[in-house]
């Protein structure tokens, strides 16, 4: 392993520290594709903590996984006009099946097989309505096949040139559900289950503390009735959209033909929904929670929770200490804690410390001779705290002060968003808060999308959500804080990534 590199400091560069994090921790790193990144061993794993608590939630929820192809006929897009328009600017186009050698040395070796070209261009999926619809239409005959509730984990290709690793790539991995119903209340029900179940994993799992309500009309999904997002703020003060559910109405259940015989005998079209959480997770838990010193990590996902570092000098220490070390992994492991024994002869105590540090381990318990003597360990918390305790029955302590890390983190998540937010905010109040540390303001809205754009020139910030009521201020707003016109709804205003 390479020898560790210096973090560059949140307030010197929040965007060279973010980088730092990432590339410190081995979650990821840029690929000879540009645009595209590799998610490494260690962001992997965070993935697929990710990947089963969600899994279970959703098949608790009614949910089956299933799996469709990664390409899509062109003409698919063009059915529901809103919808090719959204992604028409960010797709990637498969235009032959074949190379031909040229005879050229080089790059130029090969070129496609004019010959190869497909008569109908096929698109890589920049999210799968269209294809899943389609299908729809074939499995469903009458109202004793609805509701439809299906879940696919893939990945997707929406063309970006700037890349930003997990928040912004051409290629990412996401989860998208699909659903269809025979009402209208149906599918707005499950369009608000599944922005719930996204909370609690992000606020239970991810300790990421979330706004939930509806995205005004200029922000919602290409073809939606409705948006509904989960808004987090990050320690920079800018916003992350950390999710999204969409009550489709019937845009795409016309454009498909998704038609059903309703118990009376009548024909009907389906309501569909479809909600989507991606890798830009990960991106949101770094920015959410690490430090100067790289990442933190919430112990209910991190990849290595506990890692034990022994400290020896002779031989006859090490062999002590590495003993005492095996048992504790062992009675973690056996408590249900994924622990690490770093055993490692090559490096000195203090740099593994720094890596695992860099890495996000929520609790290290370091184990040298004296402590073998008094049958104890030193737990060290990565957000701070040094503690011995004892080896007989170091499995519920350790338990519980991952717990404690875990509610830690919430809190102080959760208290940093709101001291970075304000409420009914005056015009001249909003434009200072822009121009300065920035945050969540709430203030009332207009519901114009003149306005809206005119603030998101002038200030760089947007409507996140119209926030659902749990999040509304006391008194609603009567105004709109840009045009001074009657507020229809309270808007928390952000700028975003
Ligand atoms: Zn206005």
């Amino acid at each position: 392993m390479a020898q560790a590199q210096k973090i560059t400091p949140r307030a010197k560069d929040f965007s060279e520290w973010y980088n730092d994090v990432v590339m410190q921790a081995e979650l990821a790193d840029y690929s000879p594709v540009r645009g595209c990144m590799v998610i490494r061993p260690h962001g992997y794993r965070l993935w697929e903590l990710m990947q089963q608590a969600l899994d279970e939630m959703f098949k608790a929820t009614g949910h089956q996984n299933a799996y469709f192809p990664l390409f899509i006929p062109m003409s698919f897009l063009a059915k529901e006009a809103e919808h090719v328009e959204g992604f028409a600017k960010e797709v990637a186009l498969v235009t032959h099946t074949r190379l031909k050698a040229t005879g050229k040395a080089g790059a130029q070796a090969v070129m496609p097989d004019p010959e190869s070209a497909l008569e109908e261009p096929l698109v890589v999926r920049p999210t799968s309505e269209t294809i899943i619809y389609a299908m729809f239409a074939k499995w469903i005959q009458s109202y004793r096949d609805l509701p439809l509730l299906m879940n696919q984990w893939c990945n997707i290709v929406r063309w970006e040139f700037r890349t930003r690793l997990f928040l912004r790539t051409t290629e990412f991995l996401w989860q998208e559900g699909h659903t269809a119903h025979a009402t209208e209340a149906e599918a707005e029900a499950e369009a608000r289950q599944m922005l719930g179940v996204y909370r609690k994993f992000q606020e239970d799992w991810m300790a990421m503390p979330v706004i939930t309500g509806r995205k005004t009309d200029s922000e919602k999904f290409a073809g939606a009735l409705r948006t509904y997002a989960l808004e987090a703020l990050m320690q920079d003060n800018k916003a992350l959209q950390a999710g999204t559910s969409h009550n489709l109405g019937q845009n795409f259940a016309k454009a498909f033909n998704v038609q059903y015989q309703t118990a009376a005998g009548g024909l009907e079209y389906v309501w569909n929904t479809s909600w989507g959480v991606s890798t830009r997770m990960i991106g949101g838990l770094v920015m959410t929670h690490s430090d100067d010193n790289g990442l933190v990590c919430p112990p209910k996902l991190a990849p290595v929770q506990v890692v034990i570092v022994p400290i020896w000098k002779s031989e006859e220490e090490k062999s002590q200490v590495l003993g005492v070390g095996g048992k504790v992994k062992e009675e973690l492991a056996r408590a249900g804690v994924r622990v690490e024994l770093d055993a490692r002869d090559s490096l000195k105590p203090g740099a593994k410390y720094f890596e695992w540090e860099a890495k996000g381990v929520p609790l290290r318990l370091e184990i040298g001779p004296r402590d073998v003597a008094a049958g104890q360990v030193m737990t060290a918390r990565r957000t701070g705290g040094k503690a011995p305790a004892k080896v007989d029955g170091l499995g519920a302590v350790v338990r519980k002060t991952l717990d404690e890390i875990q509610a830690t983190l919430f809190q102080g998540a959760k208290d940093r968003r709101e001291a970075h937010s304000i409420r009914g905010v005056t015009k001249q109040q909003f434009l200072e808060f822009m121009k300065g540390a920035g945050g969540f303001a709430y203030g009332g809205f207009c519901g114009s999308p003149e306005c809206e754009a005119e603030v998101k020139q002038q200030t760089g910030a947007t409507v996140r959500v119209l926030p659902d009521p749990e999040f509304r201020s006391a008194e609603a707003p009567k105004t709109c804080l840009w045009c001074g016109k009657p507020s229809v709804a309270e808007a928390v205003w952000a700028q975003a990534y």
